[in-house]
């Protein structure tokens, strides 16, 4: 029986079958057929006013899509996507499409099922990847202006993707050995597939992106060093600071950073991670949090270990912020909960962890994130454990606004103006180190607003109309357009 083949729930969501997720890394989610991406794109109304690209960060054509798709014209599909997103294939995985963004919007599920566009985007980014390699976006004449992106995950990406269309010479400088930021080695395999992270990154250096990995900018090359050779830079460099945990105990054996336990088994690959595993888990694993972050690392946990593993939550399953089909996913693979328990205490024999000591908790009021706070109750009870995998969240990585005195706003993130320039003339900052943790989606759309006010501090007057960004973003989705697209007109490009 082969793993790809068998599915347990019907269209429109097919998934690996539970028993056949344990001890691998498949993708959960199996992808549709021709068929299958035609009959559900059909079910698009193609909406004269499509909030589905609205409430995209990158304002996906979703509406283009469905369309062609609908008529099997997989190749106009894919541009329209391409457009705005090079990391296509990456989004339609891991973007929460029916907890928040697109599908969440489409007006077909205020009756019914909405239309399923993530699984029809990964259909059409999957078909190019395999199938049939479709011609990168035009790039514009070169400018002779040369740009550093510091950071290759989805920020740094998207901006060098449309900085390199603007025929400016970018050149991305990265600390780890590999492009793909957390995508890369925080996503959990079983989520988002490498190859299509890593494919779509090449794609991106093969438009003509320079690439240096191993490189920690702020300590293998200081960034006033980095601004006198480049005409701009652009820091995008992520949240990597995580937030303390001083538990007494987290020094014994057995308690575990579960940002860095994700790096450790993602970072070279799965593949170099099981054939030299780093962690001993033991039989039963605790995992400490109730975010994305946790869950990923519970689920991961799950396929290293043959024994138990329980994420432990201060809160409720109410209170949870994830995509609850993420948590229904994790139950099915034999994930266990509890909740209205914090960390007290971390006890071990001999230096190595034995148990943990939780505090009690009730819901108290609504605090400032709008979920019910946790309040202790003064009681505690033990949890027998082999190890406790900590991932109660991160904040902007704060290692070069600090070496370099860029400014930063109160939890340590860069501040920008509204043309994502820094404190530095020239230096500009976009995604998480902004923000602090959101979603791919949204750091990549950072990044492409960043790359497009960089191209405009570079070339000035001459950048003219805000051109290709504001072509996608604004007047792509309008009537006219939806009406030209409509009678096969094909688009033209903005004049440069
Ligand atoms: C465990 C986990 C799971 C997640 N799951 C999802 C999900 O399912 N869906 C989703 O949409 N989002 C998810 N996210 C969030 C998402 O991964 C991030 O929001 C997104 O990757 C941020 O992109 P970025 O480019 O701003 O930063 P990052 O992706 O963090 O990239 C920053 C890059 O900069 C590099 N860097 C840092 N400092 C330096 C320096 N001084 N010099 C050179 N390089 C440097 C880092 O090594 C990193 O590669 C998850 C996050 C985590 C932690």
């Amino acid at each position: 029986m082969s793993l790809k083949t068998e599915r347990i729930s019907e269209f429109p969501f097919p998934k690996l079958d539970a028993d056949l997720r344990k001890g691998n890394f498949e993708e959960v989610q199996l992808p549709y057929t021709l068929e299958e991406a035609m009959e559900e794109a059909s079910r698009c109304v193609t909406c004269g006013n499509p909030v589905c690209m609205d409430v995209c960060p990158l304002q996906t054509d979703i509406r283009g899509m469905c369309e062609a798709v609908s008529r099997g014209d997989l190749a106009t599909a894919y541009h329209r996507i391409r457009e705005t997103n090079p990391l296509l294939g990456t989004t339609a995985r891991c973007c929460p499409q029916l907890d928040s963004l697109c599908e969440a919007a489409c007006v077909i599920g205020t009756r019914g099922q909405p239309v399923a566009s993530g699984m029809i985007q990964r259909f059409v980014a999957d078909w190019e990847r395999t199938a049939s390699r479709q011609p990168d976006p035009v790039k514009r004449q070169a400018t002779g202006k040369r740009v550093a992106v510091v950071g290759g995950g989805p920020a740094g990406l998207a901006a060098a993707e449309l900085l390199t269309r603007y025929g400016h010479g970018v050149t991305i400088f990265e600390e780890l050995p590999t492009l793909g930021g957390t995508a890369w080695y925080g996503i959990p395999d079983y989520h988002l597939s490498k190859d299509v992270l890593k494919y779509e990154s090449e794609r991106i250096l093969g438009m003509g992106v320079g690439a240096r990995t191993g490189v920690r900018i702020g300590r293998d090359v200081p960034l006033d060093e980095l601004r006198s050779e480049y005409d701009a830079v652009l820091v995008a460099t992520g949240a990597k600071d995580v937030s303390k945990f001083d538990t007494p105990g987290s020094d014994l054996t057995g308690v575990y950073d579960g940002y860095q336990f994700l790096e450790d088994v993602f970072v070279n690959g799965v593949g170099a991670y099981l054939r030299q595993p780093k962690y001993d888990l033991g039989k039963s694993v605790l995992v400490i949090g109730g975010g994305d972050s946790a869950l990923d690392c519970a689920r991961t946990a799950l396929r290293l270990t043959q024994g138990s593993v329980t994420i432990v939550y201060r809160r409720t399953e109410a209170e949870m912020p994830v995509d609850e089909i993420l948590v229904e996913e994790g139950k099915e693979e034999g994930l266990q909960l509890k909740f209205l328990m914090a960390p007290k205490a971390y006890v071990g024999t001999s230096g190595r962890l034995r148990k943990a000591t939780m505090a009690v908790m009730k819901l108290g009021e609504v605090d400032s994130s709008g979920r019910r706070s946790p309040v202790p109750t003064g009681e505690t009870v033990d949890l027998e454990c082999d190890s406790v995998i900590i991932a109660i969240g991160r904040g902007p990585s704060t290692f070069l606004q600090k070496k370099a005195g860029i400014g930063t706003g109160p939890k340590g993130g860069i501040v920008v103006d509204g043309r994502f320039m820094t404190s530095m003339p020239g230096v500009f900052a976009a995604g998480d180190v902004v923000t602090g943790e959101s979603l791919v989606v949204k750091a990549a759309a950072a990044g492409r607003e960043a790359a497009q006010s960089v191209h405009e501090y570079l070339l000035g007057a001459q950048a003219g109309h805000r051109s290709l960004y504001d072509y996608y973003f604004t007047r792509r989705t309008s009537g006219r357009y939806y009406r030209d697209m409509m009678d096969g007109k094909e688009e033209v490009l903005p004049p440069d």
